[in-house]
């Protein structure tokens, strides 16, 4: 849901450096490359994402991609996966245990490690068997947590944003409005750390939607490149910006939803394509599921959307009949309705808006700047 950020803090000369940028009219920068993206995850770049946790995994298989080789480690040990050997392990929980499957040989350790040669980031394909199989680019750890197995992706942020844009965005996008997207996913990377305490970010909604990187030459990645290192601030401070997916026709501010103040304060703004194409959705459940929920309160609808399914009330933007032993929910809207809306931002880039404009429009009074590296932005 993205709706608590902690307070970013800056030094006073990144601060200084920021007013610089922001004073150099920063937002027409030209686009730049994308050399990087399938490099190492360096350490100052990276992101660390925790990936697949909703499924819950006790198993994962690891498998190197055809012609590279992965290394993994486990404790004292390794075992090199590549395809003209063995190229796939198997990592099961058992109890505060791992253990490793790699052709016969069974190893047991505390936590695996798999990165390419020399620690470097690698493709590698990460699956729960008989659930899902998903491809990234980075470094892997698992290690158990209570029941259940935790796997940590380290990768590059250009890579991480591109991943987040992939996964937000519908394959006809327009060019410009994934630019946007890629610039409010990269402010979240550098400056919405501090939901979780053993990594970085989830790859749900809670943080942001993480799947496969895409592939070199799409326009995701296109629209990444030109905007790279580019992220949103205010008051020269980057902040973590939420995002939706159809805001009903006026976006709002997390106040507005019951939600605590943000590093940005938001602004409502009239959405054109919402208001005349809006999103009205109905809804029925059994009075005793609807419990707390009501209207315009973001945290009853997350309460509710975890307990029975977020298609049950897509957004919080609605009213509520009695319907017998049921409530009738009649709304509009997808999603908490907060900051840049990616059904108007489509169609702002459909009828020429530049992603500048698409973004100062959802998010006045902020500027876009040029990010010069997590660790020297706090
Ligand atoms: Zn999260
Ligand atoms: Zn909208």
């Amino acid at each position: 849901m993205r709706s608590r950020f902690p307070p970013t803090r800056f030094s006073l000369a990144c601060c200084l450096a920021l007013l610089l940028l922001i004073t150099a009219n920063s937002i027409h920068l030209a686009p730049v490359a994308y050399a990087r993206a399938h490099g190492p995850a360096r350490a100052d770049d990276a992101v660390i994402v925790s990936v697949l946790g909703l499924f819950h995994p006790r198993e994962f298989v690891v498998t190197a991609p055809p012609g590279r080789a992965l290394i993994l480690h486990a404790g004292e040990q390794s075992v090199v996966l590549e395809n003209s050997g063995v190229s796939s392990a198997t990592v099961r929980i058992d109890g505060s245990e791992l253990i490793v499957s790699a052709e016969g040989q069974e190893l047991r350790s505390t936590k695996v490690a798999v990165a390419g040669r020399g620690n470097e980031s690698a493709d590698f394909t990460l699956e729960i068997p008989g659930k899902i199989q998903r491809q990234y680019h980075g470094t892997l750890e698992i290690r158990p947590a209570s029941a259940n197995l935790l796997s940590i992706v380290t990768l590059d942020l250009e890579t991480a944003v591109a991943s987040v844009v992939a996964a937000e965005s519908a394959p006809d996008t327009p060019l410009e409005a994934l630019k946007a997207q890629a610039v409010a996913a990269r402010s979240y990377f550098v400056a919405g750390q501090g939901r979780h305490r053993d990594f970085g970010f989830c790859d749900t909604t809670h943080c942001q939607f993480l799947r496969a990187a895409p592939p070199a030459g799409s326009r995701v990645v296109a629209a990444v490149e030109a905007t790279r290192g580019l992220v949103l601030a205010y008051e020269a401070k980057s902040f973590a910006p939420m995002y939706t997916r159809s805001c009903g026709g006026r976006t709002r501010t997390p106040a507005q939803v019951g939600l605590p103040a943000a590093a940005y304060p938001y602004f409502p703004v009239d959405c054109q394509y919402c208001r005349r194409h809006p999103v009205r959705w109905t809804s029925s459940v059994p009075e005793h599921q609807a419990g707390s929920l009501r209207a315009s309160d973001e945290t009853s609808r997350l309460a509710m959307a975890r307990r029975i399914g977020w298609s049950a009330v897509p957004s919080n933007d609605f009213s509520l009949a009695k319907d017998g032993d049921r409530v009738l929910l009649t709304g509009v809207g997808n999603g908490h309705g907060i900051g840049l809306c990616q059904a108007g931002a489509g169609a702002m880039a459909e009828s020429g808006a530049g992603f500048q404009e698409i973004l100062l429009h959802y998010y006045p009074n902020s500027d876009i700047v040029r990010h010069s590296g997590p660790n020297r932005s706090e």
